[in-house]
């Protein structure tokens, strides 16, 4: 569900037409729907409303300041994964009371950042970090609130490169060895070891892979409770898969009717950090048809947006959904198209065989969806200034991050004076 809508054959963000947004911001561009976004975080909330959980917004999948702000604004937390991120969620304003911070491989200044700032939850990843956070703590005289992330051993039946909860994948802690940590907590003494994480994937489109995993923590915090620890919030991370094609994921209603009854036998305060379900289908890609070239077996649109824009088409085989930005209104054959833009890497494609009504040079195609791990995860490869973001609010839209100049690509760079 978003607004993304055509009005006769002419898409719209919200109440603004997507080819205005286009000649003003030029292409690529991001373009955000405020509404849809909004809808998102408050479907979540509302769907746990009766444990009255904590959203953590997972800024990984969008980190735009003004998309944050949004959410924030509207009572968002912010999960975090890097001091580049709590940086930017202290920018905006977010409340550290309500920022959780994952990451293996959290650095001493980060970490010593986070402590500093005051946020709610690190969410410890091994035993290593827990001894680096307690050091920092002792030397900063300070306490920190800690989460153990669990790894449940848990498939969470989607792609392998965002599967995190089993025995292969880097992340989280074994029962076993969470156990142990509970046992010989006390040599902990700045931390609060209070909270348990368990994060399994990403994109999952069904409830049964997240209620195995909350089953499992839910034995290990009776267990944990039996010898006296006391766990007063659990962290059932994010993952909840939107709809890119012919899926149908589980509603964020469905969700909840699974796995709220198990939480609220627990008795414990809910921790939410969704991503994708929230940003995901908040925003497209508006690209420019640059050439249609026909070989010998197969018809390319080029685009002026490529991987660098978009990389989870060539990093996953994601499927997007391209729609033109004006609907032709005579009718055009569909043709099989592969989507590519201009980089120099077979790799390089938005789209395969994609059967799409035939396509002209200079229009404008959207590439949906694209609101999660698209411009987060965008790059300057090929000397490729990054696109620009716009967020649509109602009737009017707004810049929120102007497209990289040359100048840019070249910031911080210098030239040793022995090669002048
Ligand atoms: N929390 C953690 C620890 C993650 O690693 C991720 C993403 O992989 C998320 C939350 C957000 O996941 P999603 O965008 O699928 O909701």
């Amino acid at each position: 569900m978003h607004y993304f809508r055509y009005r006769g054959n002419v898409l719209y963000c919200d109440s603004v037409r997507v080819k205005d947004i286009a000649e003003k911001a030029g292409t690529p561009v991001y373009i955000y729907s405020h509404r849809t976004l909004i809808e998102h975080y408050r479907k979540i909330k509302n769907a746990f409303a009766s444990l009255r959980p904590l959203i953590c917004f997972s800024m990984k999948s969008n980190s735009s300041l003004a998309l944050c702000r949004a959410l924030v604004k509207a009572g968002s937390g912010l999960d975090i994964v890097s001091g580049g991120e709590l940086f930017k969620a202290l920018k905006i304003g977010a409340d550290p009371g309500k920022i959780v911070y994952a990451s293996v491989g959290k650095t001493p200044d980060e970490i010593s950042r986070a402590i500093k700032a005051g946020i709610l939850f690190f969410n410890v990843e091994s035993i290593p970090e827990l001894c680096a956070i307690e050091k920092m703590c002792g030397r900063l005289k300070k306490r920190a609130k800690i989460s153990l992330r669990v790894n449940p051993e848990v498939d969470a039946h989607t792609h392998h490169y965002i599967t995190t909860g089993t025995q292969e994948n880097k992340f989280g802690i074994d029962i076993d060895t969470v156990t142990k940590i509970f046992r010989q907590k006390d040599c902990y003494r700045h931390l609060d070891i209070v909270c348990l994480h368990v994060h399994i994937g990403s994109q999952i489109t069904e409830s049964g892979p997240f209620v195995k995993a909350v089953r499992k923590v839910s034995s290990l915090i009776r267990l944990l409770r039996s010898e006296g620890h006391k766990i007063d919030y659990l962290n059932i991370g994010g993952g909840m898969g939107i709809v890119y094609r012919k899926e149908r994921p589980q509603t964020a209603a469905d969700f909840a009717k699974a796995v709220a009854p198990l939480i609220k036998k627990l008795g414990v305060k809910l921790i939410l950090e969704p991503g994708r379900f929230i940003s995901g289908n908040s925003g497209i890609l508006v690209a420019k048809v640059l050439y249609v070239k026909k070989s010998k077996s197969k018809n390319f649109i080029i685009t002026d947006a490529a991987m660098n824009d978009l990389a989870r088409p060539s990093l996953y085989g994601a499927y997007h959904e391209i729609v033109p930005v004006h609907r032709s209104s005579s009718s055009r054959a569909r043709m099989k198209y592969d989507v590519v833009g201009p980089i120099c890497e077979s790799g390089d494609f938005l789209a395969k065989g994609r059967r799409l009504a035939a396509v002209k040079e200079g229009e404008l195609l959207a590439v949906m969806g694209a609101g999660a791990y698209g411009f987060a995860m965008s790059s300057n490869y090929n000397a490729r200034p990054r696109s620009a973001e716009v967020m649509a609010i109602g009737r009017n839209f707004y810049v929120t991050r102007k497209r990289e100049t040359y100048a840019d690509l070249v910031r911080g760079e210098r030239i040793p004076g022995v090669l002048k």
